[in-house]
């Protein structure tokens, strides 16, 4: 029998949910199971719940709700009811906003719904008003990171701000196509409309919150709708400049494990500085008899994933 963990937590993504006929993806091959994401939740929630020591926290990695709800105009109807199956539980959840959020909310509405999770006494981001990223220690030695992968983004932004404009201009640096959602023929095919970046001012924010965390000897969780490392995704679902991202963690010895969705296969590779990425499958092209969740048990010198469904164990060495 393992000893004790120091914490646990719960992680999720891609839920995707909306009260919906079932539909398939962009390539017309993965089903998507809009109605039974919700009860694919509920599975993990009463999971989640029922572990004898009880979690720290709950990570939801993004889409919670899926961009189908904006036509239908239930955007805060779809929300609510993720919202409420996540509000059975006892401990705080933090959730990544993702490219779905963005089609249904945007960012200066997403601040006054339940997923905003920056808690009052976290130590907010860059901008705090225009970055959603932030930072927590949920057990001594540990840190949690939340990214904004939609940082720089054309999602979600007011067209006349700078940011938007910023963006705009990158995105189409980039990617020519006359749809910026295609990345026909892209010599850096993540260079589209769904995805996002991190700006500068975040990526020097993340570098403070890391050489901190090394000065204190800390173990730093990260977390982010869009993965950053190529052997944890495929080429497209990358964050824009994830190689920014990477540069960050790799100038630091105190980052461990960093956690995405996004990319509903999931993947995972331990990077050329030990650093373990985890992409998550995504609920939404679970089928209805499976699951897509996991317990993170944390110890001093590992992490073990328990995965619900068609998410594997793995034993994640520091
Ligand atoms: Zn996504």
């Amino acid at each position: 029998m393992e000893a004790a963990p120091l914490f646990s937590f719960g992680v999720i993504t891609d839920i995707h949910y909306a009260d919906a006929e079932d539909g398939y993806d962009f390539s017309g091959y993965r089903r998507r199971y809009y109605r039974q994401s919700l009860n694919l939740l509920q599975n993990a929630v009463e999971a989640w719940a029922t572990e004898t020591v009880p979690l720290t926290f709950v990570l939801q990695l993004g889409d919670s709700i899926d961009g189908l709800n904006a036509r239908s105009g239930e955007a805060e109807g779809a929300l609510e009811q993720v919202l409420a199956a996540l509000g059975q539980l006892s401990v705080p959840v933090h959730h990544a906003w993702g490219n779905h959020e963005f089609y249904n909310f945007s960012r200066a509405r997403l601040v006054h719904t339940g997923l905003n999770s920056r808690p009052a006494g976290a130590v907010a981001g860059p901008l705090a008003r225009d970055c959603q990223a932030y930072h927590f220690s949920p057990a001594a030695q540990f840190r949690v990171v939340v990214l904004d992968a939609y940082d720089l983004s054309i999602l979600g932004r007011e067209p006349d701000s700078p940011r938007y404009q910023e963006s705009l201009r990158l995105l189409r640096e980039k990617n020519s196509n006359d749809n910026l959602n295609s990345p026909a023929g892209l010599k850096e095919p993540q260079f589209v409309e769904f995805n996002g970046g991190f700006s500068q001012g975040q990526l020097d924010w993340f570098n403070e919150v890391l050489k901190f965390s090394d000065e204190t000897q800390e173990k730093v969780i990260v977390m982010g709708h869009l993965p950053i490392h190529p052997d944890a995704s495929d080429r497209v679902c990358l964050a824009w400049n994830y190689e920014d991202a990477l540069a960050v963690i790799h100038s630091h010895r105190c980052v461990v494990c960093f956690l995405a969705g996004h990319l509903h296969d999931g993947g995972y590779c331990l990077d050329s500085h030990r650093v373990h990425h985890l992409t998550l499958e995504g609920v939404i092209e679970t089928p209805p008899e499976s699951n897509a969740f996991g317990i993170i048990y944390v110890y001093e010198d590992k992490m073990i994933l328990k995965g619900g469904g068609r998410i594997s164990d793995r034993v994640m060495h520091f």
